[in-house]
């Protein structure tokens, strides 16, 4: 059975040689990081999550959180690592200085996160959510509100969660009916919340639900929405629990993966009302629950990445050890391992080759992120904001629909051992397949990127970042080495698809927003494809400057030219199909009428 380790070195090269860590640390408000402290950080928490989480995480998925009594707990040892969790300081790395937190820029408190996420998805929601609702709060919440939880939520000795999901709202939150009846300064809480994760729990003394709900004259739809703040047990003026608040766990769903991970259907207000606090104004809760939502999408998309990285490694680690069949042309001899295979090595290097074109971009993301916040010019913060708002949607969407197919990948590896549980490969599957549905399934994720944003702004960030696709061009025409240049054709065919693609939804988007949306996912993956060719050829350049002037692990880096070759011959070339879909094939998606289906 293979143990986790964190792919510290792919980690490293994206942060430092790809997306470049001294441009962020260097940024006012962002913690300095230099190369060691940054070696120290990766490697302290690989170790926490091959030691502590990794360990964890088959037993969760087995035994599962359980419910008694309108309590629930956690599986066995999760409270403990939780406890190591916080003692080590883990939660929330990014959180700002003068809130407590140490003040790590996204671009490194991801990776730290990814590791997390592989080593026990189940277990990482917790954490993640609670990171979600202190964004929010430090954005929109009172000086009081934040006087009362930012600091516990900070140090994660009290968790979040985020409540929308009712059984008549799901992806459409303007049927969300929970009330909330003002009540002196505050107000009182009634309705049912599903899906909640993390939603009731023993790992922490307190748990702070953000939740959405309606107040009396609300106006209809989602411009009548409020956020409110409430917690599992009120909070005394002293900082010390009061009075348990009048909303509990009435159920836990079973469901197809993440066991660990408690669902919980929330019952607010079976009494008196639970009493909640706004934050920020009312009816403007959904733009202060975005704000939380996109700090998710971002997060989800990365458990994509994180969750193929696992599959691959116990793939790659079965591939070693399975002996089966003799090479190619043998007829007598030694049998060899599977990993010998040539349709094996090609499984194994779709896995890992799309593995880290995500990671790039993922990573991508978050440093746009930490610019759209910290970068000295105005002008560069609104232009990363907008990078960061146009890539969300992609790394949510790209990023968690690839993880399924890599989790496939790596059962159809393992044979008929990836079906049964024993192996452990059936749980990647398993778990990555939420990933695709939580947050905004991926259906949200296309229309948010085809409307919020290409469309929207008339494809303005879309097509400066085709452009800076294809200043690519010039540098691969002038690679010395024949698997970098060779990236230069199949990259150029995939970015025209795109930018065509591009000004189809630009064209179409105003006139026909129906077609619009039949090809939107189509169009998500495209961007997810051409953007993760792009971070590789980016990659396979870089590498070929490291050999070229000796430095550091050259066997590292011929081997990102040959994954990136590998991403440029067989993964780019979907992006011509895709792209089609999207020019060509809106009308027969939408061709049935409904009692044809
Ligand atoms: C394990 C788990 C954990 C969760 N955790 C939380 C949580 O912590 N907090 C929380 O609030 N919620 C949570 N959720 C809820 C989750 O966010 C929703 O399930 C998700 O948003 C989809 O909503 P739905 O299930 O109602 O599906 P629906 O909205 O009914 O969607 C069904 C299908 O229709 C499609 N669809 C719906 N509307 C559109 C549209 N306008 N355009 C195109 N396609 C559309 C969807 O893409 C999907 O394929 C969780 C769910 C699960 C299963």
């Amino acid at each position: 059975m293979s143990t986790y380790a964190a792919p510290l070195q792919d980690m490293r090269f994206v942060i430092r040689d790809l997306v470049g860590l001294s441009r962020i640390g260097s940024m006012p408000g962002c913690a300095e990081v230099s190369a060691e402290l940054l070696d120290a950080v990766l490697g302290e928490a690989g170790k926490f999550a091959a030691g502590v989480l990794d360990p964890l995480n088959r037993s969760g998925d087995r035994e599962g959180a359980r419910f008694a009594d309108g309590f629930v707990m956690a599986p066995r040892g999760f409270r403990e690592a939780y406890q190591q969790f916080v003692a080590g300081g883990w939660n929330d790395l990014s959180a700002p200085i003068k809130s407590g937190g140490q003040g790590l820029p996204h671009l490194v408190a991801m990776p730290v996160q990814e590791m997390w996420n592989s080593a026990n998805l189940a277990f990482s929601l917790c954490p993640m959510l609670t990171s979600g609702v202190l964004e929010a709060l430090r954005l929109r919440g009172s000086d009081a509100q934040n006087e009362m939880f930012l600091a516990k939520l900070t140090s994660g000795e009290w968790c979040g969660t985020m409540n929308l999901t009712e059984p008549q709202a799901g992806s459409d939150l303007s049927a969300v009916r929970t009330r909330a009846v003002p009540d002196g300064d505050n107000y009182r809480i009634h309705g049912t919340k599903i899906f909640i994760t993390w939603g009731e729990h023993d790992l922490t003394e307190n748990i702070i639900h953000l939740v959405l709900a309606r107040t009396p004259d609300a106006p209809e739809g989602v411009k009548g929405i409020s956020l409110f703040i409430v917690p599992k047990f009120l909070v005394n003026p002293d900082g010390s629990l009061g009075e348990r608040n009048d909303v509990r766990c009435v159920s836990l769903e079973r469901k197809l993966g993440i066991h660990a991970s408690p669902t919980c259907v929330l019952a607010y207000g079976d009494h008196d009302g639970a009493i909640g606090y706004r934050v920020g104004a009312e009816n403007r809760g959904l733009e202060t629950m975005f704000i939380m939502m996109n700090h998710a999408r971002l997060g989800v998309g990365l458990e994509g990445v994180a969750l193929a990285e696992r599959a691959y490694q116990r793939a790659r680690e079965f591939a070693r050890t399975r002996v089966q069949g003799r090479a190619i042309g043998q007829k007598s001899g030694d049998r060899v391992a599977i990993i010998h295979h040539p349709d094996v090595q090609r499984m194994l290097l779709t896995m890992k080759a799309q593995t880290e074109a995500m990671r790039a971009l993922a990573y991508t993301a978050a440093a746009a992120l930490d610019k759209s916040r910290h970068h000295r010019d105005a002008q560069e913060r609104r232009r990363n904001q907008a990078f960061v708002d146009l890539l969300i949607p992609i790394v949510k969407g790209w990023c968690t629909e690839i993880s399924v197919e890599i989790a496939s990948l790596g059962i159809q590896i393992h044979g008929g051992m990836g079906f049964v549980e024993e192996t452990g490969a059936a749980q990647y599957l398993r778990d990555a397949r939420i990933t695709t549905i939580y947050e905004g399934t991926t259906g949200i994720q296309a229309a948010d990127l085809v409307g919020r944003k290409v469309g929207f702004e008339q494809g303005a960030t879309a097509f400066a970042v085709t452009g800076e696709m294809r200043k690519l061009d010039g540098k691969l025409a002038q690679s010395k080495n024949a698997d970098v240049a060779a990236q230069r054709g199949n990259l150029k065919h995939a970015v025209d698809g795109l930018a065509a693609a591009t000004q189809w939804i630009v064209d179409n988007h105003p006139r026909d927003p129906n077609a619009v949306a039949a090809v939107s996912v189509p169009y998500l993956k495209l961007w997810g494809t051409v953007a993760g060719g792009w971070l590789m050829a980016c990659a396979a350049l870089v590498a070929e400057s490291k050999l070229a002037a000796g430095e550091g692990d050259a066997g590292f880096y011929r081997t990102k030219i040959a994954t990136a070759r590998f991403y440029a011959e067989h993964i780019l070339p979907q992006a011509a199909a895709l792209s089609s879909q999207v020019v060509n094939g809106a009308g027969s998606v939408t061709a049935l009428g409904e009692e044809q289906f």
